[in-house]
Formats: C-alpha cells, sequence, structure tokens
C-alpha cells in the first residue's frame, strides 16, 4: 500500500469537511475583506488561494473585480462556481494546490487569503511563498488572514459538532494554525515589504469563542 504523505491526510481531511458545513464556511464573506474593499485597498485583479466555496471572491466580484479562486478541494470548487452561477457573477474557480500556483502562468494586482496560510505546515509555508511571488505582480500586494497565537487551542468538544472526522486533526495540528507575528516575518523577509500585520477577528460558526487573527498586508518588491 502506497504511504499516505501528509498533504494528502490534509486535503482528505478538508474534503470530507467540505461535505457537511465547515465552521468557517460563514456564507458571507469575511468583515475584515469588506472592510479592506471599502477603504480601496483591493485594487485590480484578485486571486483568492483556498477560496473554499468562494464567499470572498465572489463579493469582490460583485464589486467589479476580476476574480479568480482557487482551491484543492473539488467540492469547494463546485460550490463556488453554482453560487457564482445562481447569482450571476463572473468569476473564474479552478481545482489547485496553492503549492502549484505558478502553473497559472499570469499574475494578480492583488491575492487574498483567508485561512489558508495558517493551515500549511511548515514544510509547505516556503513553498507556497515562492508560487505566491510567481502569481503576484511586482507591487501588487498579498492580504492574509490567519489565526493569531492569541487563539485558545480549540475545544474538541465543540468542534466536533461542526467536524465529525476531525478526529484525524491532533493537537500538535492546531499548533500551526496559532501563527505569530515572528513567523509572518520570517517567512516574508526576501523580496516582500511587509506593510502592517493588524489584530484582527475571523468570523466563524465556533461558539462563544472569539477567534484571534492577524491581517497582513504584504506587497511584492
Ligand atoms: N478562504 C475560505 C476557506 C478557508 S479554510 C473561507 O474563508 O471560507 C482553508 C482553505 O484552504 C480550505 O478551503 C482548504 O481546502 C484550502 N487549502 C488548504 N491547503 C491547500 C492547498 N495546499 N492548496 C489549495 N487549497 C488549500
Amino acid at each position: 500500500m502506497r504511504e499516505q504523505k501528509e498533504e494528502d491526510i490534509t486535503m482528505d481531511f478538508f474534503e470530507s469537511v467540505y461535505h457537511g458545513e465547515p465552521p468557517w464556511d460563514i456564507g458571507r464573506p469575511q468583515k475584515e475583506y469588506i472592510q479592506l474593499e471599502q477603504a480601496g485597498e483591493i485594487v485590480g485583479s484578485v486571486l483568492d488561494v483556498g477560496c473554499g466555496t468562494g464567499e470572498n471572491a465572489l463579493y469582490l466580484a460583485a464589486q467589479g473585480h476580476e476574480v479568480w479562486g482557487i482551491d484543492f478541494v473539488p467540492t469547494a470548487i463546485q460550490k463556488a462556481q453554482e453560487k457564482a452561477a445562481q447569482r450571476h457573477l463572473a468569476a473564474t474557480f479552478l481545482v489547485l494546490n496553492v503549492l502549484e500556483l505558478h502553473t497559472l502562468g499570469r499574475t494578480f494586482d492583488t491575492v487574498i487569503d483567508s485561512g489558508l496560510f495558517h493551515s500549511l505546515s511548515h514544510e509547505e509555508r516556503p513553498i507556497f511563498v515562492d508560487n505566491l511571488a510567481a502569481v503576484i505582480r511586482r507591487g501588487g500586494t498579498y492580504f492574509m488572514l490567519c489565526f493569531s497565537e492569541l487563539t485558545p487551542v480549540p475545544d474538541f468538544s465543540t468542534l466536533k459538532d461542526f467536524m465529525p472526522d476531525f478526529s484525524e486533526f491532533k493537537p500538535e495540528d492546531y499548533e500551526r494554525l496559532r501563527v505569530t507575528q515572528a513567523e509572518i516575518k520570517e517567512s516574508f523577509q526576501d523580496g516582500w515589504r511587509i506593510n502592517y500585520i493588524k489584530q484582527a477577528t475571523l468570523e466563524a460558526r465556533l461558539g462563544p469563542n472569539e477567534v484571534y487573527g492577524w491581517l497582513s498586508s504584504i506587497s511584492k518588491e
């Protein structure tokens, strides 16, 4: 039998969660992205990495941006395509691993990330950052919304209501979700300019706990 790679386990995990209702899939855009758009920070063409079922991407498409969204879970991409059709919005959704973004063969003015970076392993993050550099134009900006170390390790008993399949998820898997500012700075030290890292809130259906995060604005030099 083929040995299962860590990446396959993550993909299986996400695929199974999308057969139900993932706690992050709130059915509307994250308020941090609404605020960025209203403040005029999101410019031009947009790529949403790890777009899930596409709420952030579709919101930006509705505001007139040319938008592509990619995710490695076919079920999520199918849901995003169905929503785009129902809402009569033009957005391109593709199944793709973010570690292979360079195969898109084009660049975007802006890249958005809501909850993707923090789900990558420490080995995957530098590969992702190299791929990101291939799809963002010089001077273009990557906005990243991720969990921070201020977020408590989730309570397993609440989580299993949302994610029956998360038994595969171990406490150490949660640890990598809790990204520090130092980790963000380290990941983007070569060829990038960090404009800001702000405290932010991620909206989720996770019970009473607030989910603390960082909102980063990072431009390619
Ligand atoms: N941005 C969405 C989903 C956040 S959850 C939202 O805000 O609702 C993180 C997403 O990243 C999941 O949809 C998961 O399938 C996707 N993902 C994780 N690792 C990935 C990878 N290596 N390549 C592509 N997508 C990935």
